[in-house]
């Protein structure tokens, strides 16, 4: 059953784009807002808007409640604390936190054992990777065994034994669109700290944090309906009251003294400087939106979106898709078609079909090398293009951009 009727409450649904009306099909990247958080952030410029926290006037009473309003919604959605909510820019953000006040309270020491995948997203690689050069702990990388790029449950198995210290790992891959089961991760590894880039999972699924036990889970608001600019960092109180701080200013200070300094209480010790607002306050709305059409209706709205775009892309000729083939693929389509370059394929489906997808590497340099080793094609090359779905998305859109292909395809041949 797909979601219908809600196109409408998107304005941007309703522009052409070089004569044609859009189709928008890279939410993985950001999500297209809808009317009721715009009108929220607009309402709340408009009628409420001032710094947080330290003043009392009603301006500032009434941005503060709303703001923890926000949080309040955040942390019943996710089945936790509102104080283990921390907002920060994003995703990016929250994991080099992570790794850093790790480091700092030395959580992270020289010779620990940190696991990632090689299917990670830059920001949950590239921390861990330089940070290691400078700081002496090891990264070991679970590459995926799967068909092009896909982790397997042996991937993980193989470094049962190893005891480390963390482990830290997509829940779903921007490139190939794979859902990873979260509890067996945790299961293969219950004395580790398990970090969790949520970045595209949780636009997608409504998880329980307690239920899989995550210690610490990242990601955007952008991704699911969103304003860009805020994100949220969730870790577990015990390990939030012990970690040091990475930024310091405004209200994560409790007292300063000419000889050292103590910060406030959580979740505001770990929230330096004035924060997103506005954008905090729109990403509750947000939530809001998306828990009232029901996550369990958004799952399966995307996954009959995807299998209904996988079956019709299989029927080309020359195409490679990536991924796995099962249930666990969703929302995220990454494909190459033989002998075009993947930019190219993206500026002519936006040019002539109006039809919005990414291609490059999606921020995913180590996975690319991956799919390169396993690829058929003459030429790989060093990047894919990438459909990816959301509610607002239709079977005809799909229609729209699997003639764009064929045509793109004639054009080529
Ligand atoms: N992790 C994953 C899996 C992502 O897809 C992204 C963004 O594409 C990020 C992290 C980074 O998110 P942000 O740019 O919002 O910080």
């Amino acid at each position: 059953m797909f979601l219908t009727n809600i196109q409408n409450d998107f304005p941007v649904l309703s522009r052409k784009v070089n004569g044609h009306r859009i189709v928008y099909l890279d939410s993985a990247a950001s999500s297209l807002k809808p009317r009721q958080v715009i009108d929220e952030i607009h309402d709340f410029y408009l009628n409420h808007y001032s710094n947080v926290y330290r003043a009392v006037h009603t301006l500032s009473s009434e941005s503060t409640e709303r703001v923890e309003k926000a949080r309040n919604i955040i942390a019943s959605f996710l089945n936790v604390n509102p104080e283990e909510i921390i907002f920060t820019s994003g995703t990016t953000m929250s994991l080099n936190t992570i790794v850093e006040s790790m480091l700092r309270c030395g959580y992270l020491r020289k010779d620990d054992t940190v696991l990632v995948t090689a299917v990670e997203h830059h920001a949950n690689f590239v921390p861990w990777v330089r940070l290691s050069k400078l700081h002496g702990f090891k990264v070991e990388f679970i590459m995926p065994s799967g068909r092009f790029g896909t982790l397997e449950e042996k991937d993980f198995l193989k470094y049962k034994n190893s005891s480390p210290k963390i482990v830290s790992v997509t829940g779903h891959s921007n490139v190939t669109g794979q859902v990873v089961n979260l509890k067996m991760v945790r299961n293969l590894f219950p004395k580790s700290i398990f970090i969790v880039d949520g970045a595209q999972l949780i636009p997608h699924d409504k998880i329980d944090v307690k239920d899989l036990d995550i210690d610490f889970l990242a990601f955007s608001a952008h991704k699911m309906l969103g304003p860009s600019g805020v994100g949220v960092l969730f870790g577990k109180r015990k390990f939030l009251e012990e970690m040091e701080p990475f930024m310091y200013g405004g209200e994560m200070i409790d007292k300063v003294g000419f000889e050292d300094v103590s910060f406030n209480e959580l979740p505001y010790k770990f929230e330096a400087g004035t924060p997103n607002i506005a954008g905090i306050v729109g990403f509750g709305e947000a939530i809001k939106y998306l828990e009232n059409l029901d996550f369990g209706k958004i799952k399966k709205h995307i996954y009959d979106l995807t299998n209904y775009a996988l079956e019709r892309l299989k029927q080309l000729n020359g195409i490679e898709i990536y991924g796995p083939t099962d249930q666990r693929h969703l929302g995220i389509i990454s494909f190459n078609l033989e002998g075009i370059h993947p930019h190219d394929v993206a500026h002519l489906l936006d040019e002539h079909f109006g039809v919005a997808v990414r291609s490059g590497h999606h921020c995913a340099q180590p996975l690319m090398t991956v799919l390169k080793n396993e690829s058929k094609l003459s030429l790989f090359p060093n990047g894919t293009c990438r459909a990816s779905f959301y509610i607002y998305n239709t079977k005809e859109d799909i229609e729209i951009f699997v003639e764009g292909l064929k045509k793109i395809k004639e054009w080529f041949d």
